[in-house]
């Protein structure tokens, strides 16, 4: 009898952060042979099935267990939390019980779960079935977690009361020049180094090193000092991204069937294509995209802090304002007349756009962000400078990547006040800092696409990652 061929597995957090990148894998893995079941909770199988090229791959399926909250809650904006509660407590038995299921006709030989995930990584274990663990967040953000223990050793975390927060932090190989207490990941902001979800993300990104193998959906050379520190730990890094550019290059390439990724978030929520035309109609590089993600919550004042900003800066702007923004559902409320009168002139308002299109067009000339990773890459590799308002987690070290580090942006962390956003989109749009701006970030999308050409080393480390589970399914 034939012996049975590698069958992977991929599990992502049910955010759209997490499953939007591991889905671009999944893909990937499926268009280069290998037989893939991707695992999701029913409500994001059923959102993602409004994207119809899913399911038409052969040997590509989807499989879905239930998140344990009642359907009507809204499992997105500031309820996420709720959510990731309702998983731990519920999902391990259900893990467990489909991996053994799926066992016939063809066993599961090797899973790919998301690094927030550590239920999954035992399950694995203790079904012996091999792990490879995805992080969904960059190496700069990732080797901060990884770094959490030392930092509370050092008496670093928490910080002391009344601290100066642009004080360097020492017990973060590799960034003492340049990382201050305000760019740690925001779970750091604690009373007590035994807060729990302090505790659960240090103690899961320390759990990487058990495993088989660790995905980042970014460019070798984008992280080479990074990564160096995090092979020094997880010798078996893979560096497969930006994952939507190798999906494209390999649709092109076998012609596919299951068609190029339709969108940067497949079925999430319904794009509005209308803004396109109003970009068609604008000067190049004259417009800033303004997008916060898919979870951030702005309180109202935020908003109106932030719509006062971009009315009285130079320049024209497209707003991703999602149905769940807002902190409090009372809508947008009265919004001023001056505020409204400067948006009918300059401005664009959408519900949801594709962003990978939306950044890619000419007339965008900056992103003001959240700095997500899957944002921060989709901004690299299409060339544009950003401004930053980083809201949470990982998007605190982002954002200081993308000032300090990269000098491709400007980071506005921890403040939000109308002359600063007016002030920050001006430096990013116009004069020569700009320019500078412009330039590095247009050099590092270059670098990027090196990664995902033929021969480069995104490619290498994608064939090495299926020559792996390959080789981990005998
Ligand atoms: N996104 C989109 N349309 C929008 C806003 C966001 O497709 O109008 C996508 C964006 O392209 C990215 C994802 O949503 O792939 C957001 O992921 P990120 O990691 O940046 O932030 P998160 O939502 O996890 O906070």
């Amino acid at each position: 009898m034939a012996a049975a061929p590698p069958h992977v597995l991929l599990l992502p957090l049910p955010l759209l952060g997490h499953v939007s990148p591991m889905l671009k894998l999944a893909k990937v893995l499926s268009l280069r042979g290998l037989l893939v079941t991707f695992l999701t909770t029913e409500h994001v199988h059923r959102r993602l099935s409004a994207d119809e090229g899913l399911n038409c791959r052969p040997g590509f399926s989807f499989r879905s267990i239930p998140d344990g909250l009642p359907a009507d809650h809204p499992r997105s904006g500031g309820q996420f939390t709720e959510l990731v509660k309702s998983l731990g407590a519920q999902i391990y038995e259900k893990y467990r019980d489909l991996l053994v299921s799926l066992r016939e006709p063809w066993p599961v030989t090797c899973t790919i779960v998301d690094g927030l995930l550590p239920f999954a990584a035992e399950v694995g274990e203790e079904l012996e079935i091999p792990v490879i663990v995805f992080r969904t967040s960059g190496p700069c953000s990732f080797w901060t977690y990884f770094c959490i223990p030392r930092l509370i050793e050092a008496g670093e975390i928490p910080f002391p009361v009344g601290c100066d927060m642009d004080e360097l932090v020492r017990s973060v190989p590799g960034m003492e020049g340049f990382l201050r207490r305000r760019d740690l990941p925001s779970i750091c902001r604690v009373k007590e180094s035994s807060d729990p979800i302090l505790q659960a993300i240090a103690s899961a990104t320390q759990r990487t090193t058990h495993y088989r193998g660790l995905i980042f959906n970014t460019g070798e050379t984008l992280d080479a000092a990074e990564l160096a520190h995090i092979r020094s730990t997880c010798p078996v890094t893979y560096t497969v991204g930006p994952l939507d550019t190798i999906l494209c290059a390999l649709d092109r390439s076998t012609g596919s069937a299951a068609g190029p990724p339709s969108s940067s978030s497949p079925g999430w929520w319904r794009e509005d294509r209308t803004c396109m035309p109003w970009l068609d109609a604008q000067s190049p590089k004259s417009v800033v995209y303004v997008s916060f993600g898919s979870l951030t919550v702005l309180s109202r004042p935020q908003l109106l802090e932030f719509w006062h900003g971009l009315a009285n800066c130079g320049h024209r702007f497209l707003w991703v304002i999602r149905p769940d923004l807002l902190e409090e559902m009372d809508g947008a409320g009265d919004i001023p007349v001056e505020l409204a009168e400067a948006t009918k002139e300059k401005g664009c308002l959408v519900e949801w756009v594709d962003q990978r299109e939306v950044l890619g067009h000419p007339a965008v000339g900056a992103f003001l962000t959240h700095s997500g990773w899957n944002s921060t890459i989709e901004a690299i590799s299409a060339g544009v400078p950003m401004i930053c308002w980083p809201f949470f987690f990982d998007q605190m070290v982002n954002s200081r990547f993308i000032s300090e580090v990269w000098r491709i942006g400007v980071d506005m962390k921890d403040t939000c006040d109308r002359a600063t956003v007016g002030r920050m989109v001006n430096e990013v749009m116009e004069g020569e800092r700009a320019d500078e701006m412009r330039r590095n970030v247009v050099g590092l999308s270059e670098m990027v696409r090196e990664c995902v050409d033929e021969g480069g080393s995104s490619r290498i480390h994608l064939d090495q990652l299926i020559d792996d589970i390959r080789a981990l399914s005998l």
